[in-house]
């Protein structure tokens, strides 16, 4: 689904990309400066947990410098930067490492990318950074300028760096939530952000446009549980902070609800208006509000795998 958050980065992406010299793009849009604070909990004396940046960012330190896993939207960048700096005075971000392309994890680059941060992110991350998107739902993204794309990537093989708390584990969870999903773990600190293909307070977007799809997202939380320990803690793209045991209730309830969508909707040729109105996840979590846009967008993303029956 295309939030209205979405569409909030795709104006400050296009701004950015017309060349506004010095002007600040913090300064520009009203929404920006009234949206809430960036505020910062530390997980333990190495790690804080930001959030209000549009999406939840972990800022780990090795006691000298710092290592960033999502960055944020680009309307909060500056606010990021401060609560980081506040949560770690003196020390620089050295490593940003992106989970996914989407602007509300892709804003800081731009800023980070200026002041040598080294950028990590999956090869297919970087791609999608390097073109516009138009997503048929609407919504319209710019790529970002070339100074912010990632420096480094990394294909199938997980990318081990730094050290202390801050020894970062990053690897791939293929198509999930788009095609270029990983997760960070931090052993030390024992941490572990798994980007866009989980959420903790709502139904995640399968953004199958670039890539996602309903059964890599079940299958992304099989990848999750082997690393995960009964003390890890788990932070997903929004919501709180959660562990194994709600990673593997998400793992049982996406399992079934794969099965469900393609033996009980697609295969029996439904449409995607029909497929949200039967209300397949009407036994799961009422709390995470209205899951229209994660079922359409669910049951589409199956169309790239198999045929329907009817
Ligand atoms: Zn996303």
């Amino acid at each position: 689904m295309v939030s209205r958050r979405n569409l909030i980065g795709t104006g400050l992406w296009s701004l950015a990309g017309a060349g506004l010299g010095g002007v600040s793009l913090r300064a520009l849009p009203a929404y920006a400066a009234a949206a809430a604070p960036v505020t910062a909990e530390m997980l333990t004396p190495d790690v804080a947990l930001l959030r209000g940046a549009g999406g939840n960012v972990l800022a780990v330190s090795d006691g000298r410098k710092v290592t960033l896993v999502d960055g944020g939207a680009q309307a909060h960048t500056g606010q990021l930067l401060d609560a980081v700096a506040s949560a770690f005075p003196g020390q620089q971000i050295t490593t940003l490492f992106n989970t996914h392309w989407h602007p509300q994890q892709t804003g800081a680059n731009a800023t980070l990318a200026a002041s040598g941060t080294n950028i990590i992110s999956h090869a297919n991350t970087r791609l999608w950074l390097t073109t516009d998107v138009k997503w048929p739902w609407g919504g319209h993204t710019m790529p970002l300028p070339r100074a912010a794309w990632p420096a480094q990537v990394f294909y199938n093989e997980p990318l081990e760096l730094g050290e202390g708390a801050a020894r970062a584990v990053a690897g791939y969870m293929l198509q999930g939530h788009t095609d270029g999903d990983a997760y960070v773990y931090f052993p030390e600190a024992d941490v572990l952000h798994c980007g866009g293909v989980l959420a903790a307070d709502r139904w995640p977007e399968i953004d199958w446009w670039t890539g996602g799809w309903l059964g890599g997202l079940a299958e992304a939380t099989e990848t999750l549980l082997a690393i995960a320990n009964d003390n890890t803690r788990i932070v997903a793209a929004d919501g709180p902070v959660f562990g194994r045991a709600e990673l593997l209730a998400q793992r049982d309830m996406y399992t079934t609800l794969f099965v469900k969508f393609r033996d009980e909707l697609l295969f029996k040729g439904l449409s995607p208006e029909e497929a949200v109105a039967a209300q397949p996840t009407r036994e799961y979590r009422p709390e995470w509000g209205d899951p229209g846009p994660f079922v359409n967008h669910a049951f589409q993303s199956l169309w790239g795998y198999f045929a329907p029956d009817a």
